[in-house]
């Protein structure tokens, strides 16, 4: 079920997103919101600097285990304009934060990124689900998805 409070931080997710793209990034981004709705820190994509495990999810990850308690960890949730990829729902699941909810998917992303003609990365398409259990997922978010996939055309437009 994703609310009015969901669809609010999920368009921040995707103006981070976009933020990105305008800095030569790729179009991810992604919000800690604690428990009582507080946003806690934000990040996007940092990979143009060629370092490409430089997740939006995965800074948040790190920043939630040195920041908050496990407990607080474990009833926050975190918002991404695309699903997590394995590499960084494995950093969800071992930091225990909690619910994750999404605006596009990655079957999603792998279908927008074939279609543009992408190679596909090493780093296999795992549903969140196919990487960490006991997780509440929610998404995609049709209306938000598409946003996001006229930013990855953005970008790919960009490259050639
Ligand atoms: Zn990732």
């Amino acid at each position: 079920m994703i609310s009015d409070i969901d669809l609010k931080h999920l368009r921040r997710c995707v103006e981070l997103a976009k933020l990105a793209l305008e800095k030569g990034d790729e179009p991810f981004g992604s919000v800690l919101v604690s428990a009582n709705g507080e946003v806690l820190a934000e990040d996007h994509n940092h990979v143009a600097g060629g370092d490409h495990t430089q997740h939006p999810e995965f800074a948040l990850a790190r920043w939630a285990a040195e920041n908050m308690t496990p407990e607080d960890r474990g009833n926050a949730t975190v918002y991404t304009s695309g699903e997590h990829c394995p590499m960084c729902a494995a950093a969800h699941g071992w930091v225990g934060l909690g619910r994750i909810v999404y605006a596009s998917s990655t079957e999603q992303l792998a279908q927008w990124l074939s279609e543009l003609g992408v190679t596909p990365s090493r780093v296999r398409n795992l549903p969140i689900q196919d990487v960490i259990r006991d997780t509440q997922v929610d998404g995609p978010v049709p209306e938000l998805a598409e946003q996001v996939r006229q930013l990855h055309r953005r970008f790919y437009a960009g490259k050639r």
